[in-house]
């Protein structure tokens, strides 16, 4: 049976929840355990797919095609394995396959209600990985903050499960703020008691604190934490501001959160965790010896996080490039046609970044026409990738008319088209062509280069796509597709020739990459960037 970890968060939201607990894990799979993660999210949609970037950030999307909460990247980008559908759950989800199974009948006789059986369900999910694989350790992060309505079901679970399986394999990590009141000089433990009273209504008294904090937590602090939320001494673990998220690991290993956890749990384990490689990339990362300047144009830029895998993307690359990626974002409404050659051309590289719907799409043509004449390296995923199709078409194969049929519904030239099995689709959620995919690249391309194979698998989150009728066209003027999809010929990859760097996605790349394997095509569009400078 695998041991079970719980992070609930407490004060106030955006604490980083996922990063504690992805650093947590990475400490613990660097002594040689087995870890997975998965998180609980408190809302109703069945999935965030449906979700606007605004509202929850990007979404992320796992090889199986599940479009889950933007904590499964960093998962994935501290630990370096695979998550899947099974790790993220959503109310809207639970209630779903309850009131399923209520219709077929599962509770004939029964009143259904919240306890047991929305509980029941949540026990079910939580305990899904160890029945799908083996897991030494579980951790289960519970997405909102403690007191909100929403979150009950899930504490009430976790109270229940707690009480099955023994405390001595269920440990609860409350993590919390300690504010700093600049007027009084003090920081203040108040808000972390109160929410501590909060988990023990619930029926949860938690084993591990971790402090988000702007400053070093004195002893006596730490000490009077202790005495008030009745925890050990040493199960009050200090969670400074960091540089960079990746240091976070090393911060909590600093303060022997492992090692508490693991005494908890009656784990014995006495290696060091190994953080060889860990340790070698932040070493890079710190220590830049060239910079560029990448403009990221895309519509959701009033928010970092909706690009989020995209900008990790960078810091990985970058750092194997031992170079510093400052990413300016471009707002793609923004960009008259006049202000083009102005706010582009100081800079290294282009990325355009994916996106849905008709607003920005102008702005993101034009900086692709600047960037293709002006040969500044050019990456385009997804919708950059549709945009940089449509771009090619109207200003050098001169078929004025030409666009994606997700902006002119009834444009003549449709050269980026919904696939006839689209056409009938008329759900939204969960029915775009998702997950991984196999691709095969041509060889000499960039992409080829880049990656060092021909055979690929990468992840799609899309219903359009380029349309192969225009293809022979597009080759002999010079955009030629580099990579198709081996059973189906859609074509995943563009590339420009006689241009240094200009290379189109039909997939997501951003989503595969992580510390130990960054991205090759986003290091070699850095390398490009450089050699542009
Ligand atoms: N809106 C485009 C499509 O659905 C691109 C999607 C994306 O960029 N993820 O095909």
């Amino acid at each position: 049976m695998a041991k079970h970890i719980f992070v609930t968060g407490g004060v106030t939201s955006s604490l980083g929840k996922g990063i504690i607990a992805a650093s947590l894990a990475k400490l613990l799979q660097a002594r040689g355990l087995s870890v997975t993660i998965q998180k609980l999210d408190p809302y109703i949609n069945v999935d965030p797919g449906t979700l606007n970037p605004y509202e929850h950030g990007e979404c992320y999307v796992t090889e199986d095609g599940a479009e889950t909460d933007l904590d499964l990247g960093h998962y994935e980008r501290f630990l370096n394995t695979p998550t899947s559908q099974a790790n993220n759950v959503t109310t809207g989800r639970i209630y779903q396959t309850v009131i399923e199974k209520e219709r077929a009948g599962a509770f004939l006789g029964k009143t259904v209600q919240v306890i047991p059986h929305i509980t029941d369900e949540i026990k079910n999910r939580i305990t899904l990985q160890e029945k799908n694989n083996h897991w030494d350790i579980v951790i289960t992060e519970i997405g909102g903050t403690v007191g909100d309505i929403e979150s009950l079901p899930y504490l009430e679970a976790l109270r229940q499960l707690r009480r099955e399986i023994g405390k001595e394999n269920c440990l609860v990590v409350h993590l919390t703020l300690i504010p700093y009141l600049k007027a009084a000089k003090e920081l203040k433990t108040k808000p972390t008691q109160h929410s501590v009273k909060e988990l023990l209504q619930a029926g949860i008294q938690p084993d591990i604190l971790v402090c988000r904090t702007e400053y070093h937590l004195p002893k006596e602090l730490k000490e009077k934490l202790a005495l008030f939320c009745n925890v050990d001494e040493n199960s009050v673990i200090e969670a400074l501001d960091a540089e960079t998220i990746y240091d976070v690991p090393l911060l909590m290993l600093k303060e022997k959160l492992d090692k508490t956890v693991l005494k908890k749990l009656g784990i014995k384990n006495n290696t060091e965790p190994d953080l060889t490689s860990w340790k070698e990339f932040l070493g890079k990362l710190k220590n830049p010896t060239h910079e560029v300047n990448i403009g990221l144009v895309g519509k959701y830029n009033e928010l970092q996080d909706a690009y989020k895998s995209i900008y990790e993307a960078f810091i990985h690359a970058g750092a194997v490039n031992e170079c510093k990626v400052n990413v300016v974002p471009i707002h793609s409404e923004k960009l008259e046609s006049g202000e083009v050659p102005s706010k582009l051309k100081n800079l290294d590289g282009i990325l355009v970044a994916p996106g849905f719907g008709e607003r920005g799409i102008a702005g993101k043509l034009e900086a692709i026409r600047f960037v293709r004449e002006n040969k500044i390296p050019f990456f385009g995923i997804c919708l950059g990738m549709q945009c940089a199709v449509v771009e090619f078409s109207k200003n050098v194969l001169n078929i004025k008319d030409a666009n994606s049929t997700e902006v002119e519904p009834n444009t003549p030239n449709p050269v980026i088209d919904l696939m006839d099995d689209q056409k009938t689709v008329i759900n939204k959620g969960g029915t775009m062509r998702l997950g991984a995919y196999a691709c095969k690249l041509a060889k000499n391309s960039i992409s080829y280069k880049s990656y060092g194979k021909a055979d690929i698998s990468e992840r799609h989150r899309h219903r359009y796509e380029f349309n192969n009728v225009y293809l022979d066209r597009m080759e002999s003027a010079g955009l030629v597709a580099t990579g198709k999809n081996p059973e189906s010929g859609l074509v995943e990859v563009v590339e420009l020739k006689d241009h240094p760097y200009f290379v189109g996605v039909q997939y997501h790349p951003e989503l595969k990459s992580t510390v130990e394997n960054p991205h090759p095509l986003f290091v070699s569009f850095i390398k490009a960037a450089l050699q542009n400078k």
